[in-house]
């Protein structure tokens, strides 16, 4: 028996990642083209799973189907984590990712410590069976300078030292395999394959 899950976001990148990493025959995915009439929750929370999990339960209130959300963003330590969940609007609230990187660069200017992370929370909201989140991170550098011409947001700036590369330069494979969206997926995957679902 196949079960339908609502991926709830608008987003297309997000959309066919979660769905590449998600290849689990049983599972049928709709998402919230499916559902037009649907507005996600404002991201109101302190912390990425709170977002998540409000987006999750929201939508599976509203379609009485399992749902999946995802919340992510950056978090740099000389800026004592911000900007957090305010990453999307670092630079104000309808900013391009270029003005929020911009500003992050600015406030690090001097700054010798550059250590950052993407974090990514997974949520699972299933009408029947409650709810379950998941957290993936992904550890680079803040750069001095953008380079590259891939991914979204804070991508040009975030140095991966492994790769000796921004990930804005790293192929959509090469960022899907070690991302911080990819390895909270991962997690709700595996999970969900030991539930049998
Ligand atoms: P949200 O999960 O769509 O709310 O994304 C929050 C914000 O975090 C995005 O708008 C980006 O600024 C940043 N962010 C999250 N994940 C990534 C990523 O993989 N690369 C670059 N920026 C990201």
């Amino acid at each position: 028996m196949t079960r339908k899950v609502v991926i709830a976001t608008k987003n297309k990148g997000k959309i066919a990642e979660i769905k590449s990493i998600f290849n689990i025959p049983s599972l049928e995915f709709l998402t919230l083209e499916d559902f037009p009439s649907i507005e996600l929750p404002p991201e109101a929370g302190k912390t990425f799973a709170d977002n998540a999990l409000a987006k999750a339960r929201h939508v599976a209130l509203k379609t009485g189907l399992i749902a999946l959300a995802d919340d992510s963003g950056l978090e740099v330590d000389a800026l004592g984590g911000r900007p957090g969940v305010f990453s999307a609007r670092y630079a104000g609230e309808n900013a391009a990712d270029r003005d929020n990187y911009i500003k992050l660069l600015s406030e690090l200017e001097g700054v010798e410590d550059r250590r950052a992370r993407f974090r990514c929370a997974v949520a699972l909201s299933d009408p029947k069976d409650g709810d379950k989140t998941f957290e993936g991170v992904f550890e680079g550098v803040i750069s001095k300078g953008p380079k590259g011409v891939g991914g979204f947001g804070y991508d040009p700036v975030f140095f991966v030292p492994d790769k000796n590369k921004t990930v804005a330069e790293l192929t959509p494979e090469e960022k899907n395999s070690i991302s911080h969206r990819a390895k909270a997926l991962m997690k709700l995957k595996e999970w969900l394959e030991k539930k049998g679902k």
